[in-house]
């Protein structure tokens, strides 16, 4: 599957928690593209073997900053040195995450709050963090979050994570009224599964629950990385200009299915 060569040429982004997993597939395809791409996360070993791999792998030059979208400071000077290296910011993509399974019975109020803090605090502290460059995007700027299928559902054994993502959804559509008239569009993608993501491997398969979650994607299979890079790319160039305040689903109708 391809995109039209060069299609990102000139764009500046910023993926958080772009290390890793579903974070790694965005920024290699928006770099495959043409894009200038910044990383953001917490583990800075983490971020160097990214590096290495996305120059080794797609000779991608990507930039990184260490930083934790927990703290509006430091995510305010990772994404000020980041837009300063690339010369600007036009896609900000809110990735980074976290998550564990726990009845909602049992969970304290400390995981519940370190949830919400990752997920949703710090998808609020980035997009703050990007506005002052969004703004001067030249043809618009774009804030793409990743959500999950099941903040649309409920999140059984993951409430704390379910109630940040609505909450992250809920974000996008404020700030594409509040923003839309600088330019700025946002939206959020609803992955379902995604193969080869450590998310799957914890929350699916050691709990022994593939076949049983397999069963409930009436497409029949995980998705992969690139299928939300896919979408990605589509929600950052000029082909999405007119979407905004909006989700795209990528999830196989696992919404229905009801995973
Ligand atoms: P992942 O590999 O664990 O990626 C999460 C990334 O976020 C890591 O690179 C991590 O790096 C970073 N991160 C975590 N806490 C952070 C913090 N406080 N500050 C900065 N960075 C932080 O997970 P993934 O499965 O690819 O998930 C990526 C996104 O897709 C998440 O938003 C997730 O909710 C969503 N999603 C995933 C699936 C799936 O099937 N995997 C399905 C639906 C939605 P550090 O630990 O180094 O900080």
């Amino acid at each position: 599957m391809s995109f039209v060569p060069d299609l990102l040429k000139g764009k500046r982004a910023i993926v958080t928690g772009g290390a890793t997993g579903i974070g790694s597939h965005i920024v290699r395809k928006l770099g495959q593209l043409g894009a200038n791409v910044g990383i953001i996360s917490r583990r800075q070993e983490s971020l160097q073997t990214a590096v290495k791999s996305f120059a080794a792998d797609d000779n991608l030059e990507v930039h990184y900053q260490v930083g934790d979208v927990r703290k509006e400071t430091v995510i305010q000077a990772a994404v000020a040195s980041l837009a300063d290296k690339m010369g600007g910011l036009d896609i900000m993509v809110c990735n980074a995450a976290g998550n564990f399974i726990c009845p909602t019975e049992n969970l304290s109020a400390n995981g519940w709050r370190t949830v919400i803090d990752i997920d949703l605090n710090g998808t609020f502290h980035s997009c703050k963090a990007a506005l002052p460059y969004l703004k001067e995007a030249t043809d618009g700027g774009r804030i793409i979050s990743i959500s999950t299928s099941q903040a649309n559902t409920g999140w059984p054994t993951a409430a704390h994570a379910g109630a940040a993502k609505a909450g992250i959804q809920n974000l996008m559509q404020s700030l594409a009224v509040e923003w839309g008239p600088y330019g700025i569009r946002a939206n959020w993608i609803t992955p379902g599964p995604i193969e080869g993501t450590e998310g799957v491997e914890r929350l699916i398969t050691a709990q022994g629950r593939t076949d049983e979650v397999l069963e409930k994607i009436p497409l029949g299979h995980f998705g992969n990385g690139e299928d939300i890079a896919n979408a990605v790319v589509y929600l950052a160039s000029t082909t999405g200009r007119y979407v905004s305040g909006t989700e795209l689903a990528v999830d196989g109708a696992a919404r229905w299915g009801r995973i």
